[in-house]
């Protein structure tokens, strides 16, 4: 139920086609979750949970496991860790793109951190992309009922990896459209020589529902495939509509694709404001824009992705993988995309140090590299493990904010949800007991999951990560530090049930 109808690149997707099996549960999602009891002793309350479950099937894990679970989830939701590294990484280091010097150092801090809690660290280099911002600026110079000798000011910013305009800018005519089919009817010669601009709406309603990324997955093909399919037909600039949902008149940047076989044009992103206003004075008659924006492409830079292992008693050779992406886009801090997904990935080892607890198997922890510019530190790790897949028992990553957690999403056998079962009722104490089967979980363990390792997400209130994803209030303000140890909880729940099971989840 992909509603674009077109095929379109999973890597463009933050939490892949999850979108696709996006559930109503979000929406049901408390302002607050409860939090979780402590009167209660957990090891108690998992006893009785676990009785409940008798004559459903034998529970994967022994009361002490499903205790030790809730005594993790609890720890969790006081621990200030999480938070504490995300304001480091997003006020300290700030924006972490890509072949940065901010993405580098990132790299070195979250190894080091690792590193004092005991980990087992070490870089496994990747080639990323080196695209760097330049200006950005737009102003129309004509248009119908103009005031004259005056202009207006249109808010953009580039997307990767655009290329620039000539540094004094370029002006042509505007040629807006709403959709694909619009953009199929033009008379040939339309656009050529001119801006074209794709206007279509993200559906703020559908993710005002809890939909947020099946939202997402409807508008962002454009940001995606229109520069190819307006320079094929001539354009010498492309605009696309900012893909999400906030009305503070904030582009939003992103990874866009250059189809090979027909020119580089330069490409934005302008705020909704302004996409709507082009495309209404377009048509009363002729708009002319000058356009100047200076990205360049740099070559290639080494980087890392960082892997913390917390080694298995019994079975170190045979890992779980919890994850998010370090990089980030240059316009905010990478707060909510997604050094949350990191911070409460790393909060993993930091509970299994504090409480002790050493798993049968590792618990590795990943901080991809370059997820935003297309996964290149993912599709490395995949190089460099490729005789490892059958020792990955199951793969975690965050990346789509840290609102409230409604539960898990799992890929691969259906026999996932019923084992999951007994740990769902440990996190139901935080509201996050859903258990929703989707094809794809994160765009970093993609080829984790398409090598049938069991992968896992957790479903998190989408709501509003859209309004500011990729723009520059992505800032630590948009994390509430409850719902970040929500996620975190329910990221360490999993890893330690996925580490310690007696045998491996199905697969
Ligand atoms: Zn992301």
């Amino acid at each position: 139920m992909v509603r674009s109808g077109m095929a379109f690149p999973s890597r463009f997707f933050p939490g892949a086609a999850v979108a696709v099996f996006a559930v109503a549960a979000a929406a049901a999602a408390p302002d607050r979750a409860p939090q979780a009891s402590s009167a209660q002793s957990p090891a108690r309350g998992a006893l009785d949970r676990l009785s409940a479950l008798s004559g459903e099937g034998k529970s994967a894990w022994t009361p002490e496991q499903l205790a030790t679970m809730a005594r993790l989830r609890d720890a969790a939701m006081k621990d200030p860790y999480a938070y504490n590294e995300l304001r480091h990484l997003t006020e300290n280091i700030g924006p972490r793109l890509s072949g940065s010097p901010q993405a580098q150092l990132a790299v070195e801090y979250v190894a080091a951190e690792m590193r004092t809690l005991g980990a087992e660290v070490t870089l496994e280099k990747a080639r990323v992309p080196h695209w760097v911002r330049g200006e950005e600026s737009a102003e129309l110079i004509h248009w119908p009922g103009q005031a004259p000798g005056t202009t207006q000011k249109i808010v953009l910013t580039a997307l990767g990896p655009s290329v620039a305009t000539p540094a004094e800018g370029l002006t042509a005519e505007v040629v807006a459209v709403d959709d694909w089919k619009q953009f199929h009817a033009l008379p040939p010669d339309a656009v050529k020589g001119k801006i074209l601009l794709f206007n279509h709406k993200f559906d703020k309603e559908l993710a005002a529902e809890g939909h947020g990324l099946e939202a997402y997955g409807d508008d962002v093909i454009y940001r995606a495939l229109g520069a190819g399919a307006g320079a094929a037909l001539g354009a010498v600039a492309v605009l696309v509509r900012s893909v999400g949902g906030a009305d503070f008149r904030l582009p939003h940047t992103g990874q866009m694709e250059y189809s090979p076989d027909v020119a580089r044009v330069p490409a934005a992103a302008v705020s909704a404001e302004d996409a709507d206003l082009l495309s209404d004075l377009a048509a009363q008659g002729p708009v002319t824009l000058h356009l100047t924006l200076t990205p360049r492409t740099l070559p290639d830079a080494e980087s890392d992705n960082v892997i913390a292992d917390w080694p298995g008693t019994e079975h170190p050779e045979q890992v779980v993988v919890v994850s998010g992406h370090l990089d980030s886009w240059d316009l905010g801090t990478g707060a909510i995309d997604d050094g949350a997904g990191v911070v409460a990935s790393m909060e993993a080892i930091h509970l299994l140090r504090e409480l002790d607890i050493h798993p049968r198997r590792t618990i590795r922890v990943v901080a991809w590299m370059s997820e935003e510019e297309g996964s290149q530190g993912a599709a490395a790790y995949m190089a460099d493990h490729a005789n490892e897949m059958a020792s990955h028992i199951a793969a975690i990553e965050s990346d789509l904010g840290a609102d409230h957690p409604t539960g898990i999403y799992y890929a691969g056998k259906a026999a996932l949800g019923p084992w999951l079962q007994p740990l769902a009722q440990v996190l139901s104490a935080i509201g996050a007991e859903t258990l929703t089967a989707a094809p794809e979980t994160g765009a970093d363990i993609e080829g984790l999951t398409e090598k049938a390792v069991p992968s896992f997400a957790p479903i998190q209130d989408s709501r509003f990560y859209f309004n500011y994803h990729h723009t520059a209030a992505d800032t630590l303000d948009k994390v509430n530090p409850q719902h970040l140890n929500e996620n975190a909880a329910v990221l360490a729940v999993l890893a330690y049930a996925l580490a310690d099971s007696p045998e491996p989840a199905p697969r």
